[in-house]
């Protein structure tokens, strides 16, 4: 990307975005990727097998730094929302929710997606993940928005103000939101000393489809969505509020079959970018098997929690960073 962006080497650029799509082929529903830190061979039916063959499921820090930073560099060439929406899954299913570096260099390594799963630290001091977690955070900023004269792209929800330079004026952009626990975003051109012609684009994620709304102070506007990101075009004023609301509802993805077999029956449980992880009591073996329509009905039983109803009792299901030491399972069979 860096050869694309120095030189204009458009043959560096689409070997990035060939290497992307290889990735994403082969990338589990939390967007991290390489069981075993190995990319696998396409049509082998791997992916599956490693529900149960590892616990060294995603690199997270390791993996995480790289994934935002390729998709940051392909958001900055293409401007397509999809290499965006691919660096919110990760932050939010895999990043966010490490466990922390300790003082002695024990550093989180491995997320575990096996069926039967937990978050440990690695046996290791002082691994390439105690070096990367800290890159990452550092990082996390500068994955938020874009700009280029008369145009500010914003890529992450996340509380934040942006300030930059339009002409002569300096000007300030305020967001404030729960996203991703709520599926509303705030943001305020909270200074500007006159009025300022300024295009400003929304990433939607394709998982909210035409099902997001856009209210510019108070008013429901219609937007154009091209590429992933919804474009508001207008003249602005100090203190205009522009409201996002994406719709936060529950849904299936199966694991991706990578050129072998299909597995519609092998899901995760999402709500908005977040994937929700059952539960498992610890002398639970093998896979979980839920109904689908029963998974769909989860009910929110706390700021972060949702309860499944099955025919043996209340299923717990949480996002990523409320885990904690409890054994989960990232995959279900649907029945
Ligand atoms: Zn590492």
């Amino acid at each position: 990307m860096q050869a694309y962006f120095v030189d204009g080497s458009t043959m560096h650029l689409k070997a990035a975005v060939n290497a992307f799509r290889m990735v994403e082929e082969q990338s589990f529903v939390t967007g991290g990727w390489g069981p075993d830190e190995l990319f696998r061979k396409p049509g082998y039916n791997q992916l599956a097998a490693s529900l149960t063959n590892t616990h060294n499921s995603f690199e997270v820090p390791c993996g995480s730094y790289a994934h935002t930073k390729l998709t940051r560099a392909l958001l900055r060439a293409t401007r397509d929302g999809r290499y965006g929406d691919s660096m919110e899954r990760v932050i939010h299913n895999a990043a966010l929710g490490s466990l922390p570096l300790q003082p002695d260099g024990h550093a989180f390594y491995y997320a575990d997606y096996n069926v039967m799963a937990k978050r440990i630290y690695s046996m290791h001091r002082w691994p390439c993940c105690s070096g990367t977690q800290p890159q990452l955070a550092a990082d996390y900023g500068i994955n938020g928005y874009l700009h280029e004269p008369g145009a500010v792209w914003v890529n992450l929800y996340q509380p934040s103000a942006l300030r930059w330079q339009e002409g002569a004026d300096m000007l300030v952009l305020e967001q404030s939101t729960e996203y991703p626990r709520d599926g509303r975003v705030t943001l305020r051109l909270s200074s500007a000393p006159r009025p300022v012609s300024l295009r400003l684009m929304l990433r939607v994620p394709a998982w909210a489809n035409s099902n997001a709304v856009i209210t510019v102070n108070g008013d429901r506007v219609p937007a154009r969505i091209e590429s992933g990101f919804a474009h508001l075009e207008r003249v602005w004023h100090e203190g205009d509020e522009v409201m996002l609301t994406l719709p936060m509802a529950l849904r299936l993805e199966a694991l991706p079959s990578n050129g072998g077999p299909m597995h519609l029956e092998t899901v995760a449980l999402l709500r908005g970018p977040q994937v929700l992880f059952a539960i498992r009591d610890p002398w639970e073996t093998g896979a979980l098997s839920l109904r689908s329509d029963a998974l769909l009905r989860a009910e929110q039983t706390g700021a972060s929690e949702w309860m499944v109803r099955t025919p043996t009792g209340p299923r717990v299901f949480v996002p990523w960073p409320e885990i904690g030491d409890r054994m989960y399972t990232t995959y279900l069979k649907a029945i």
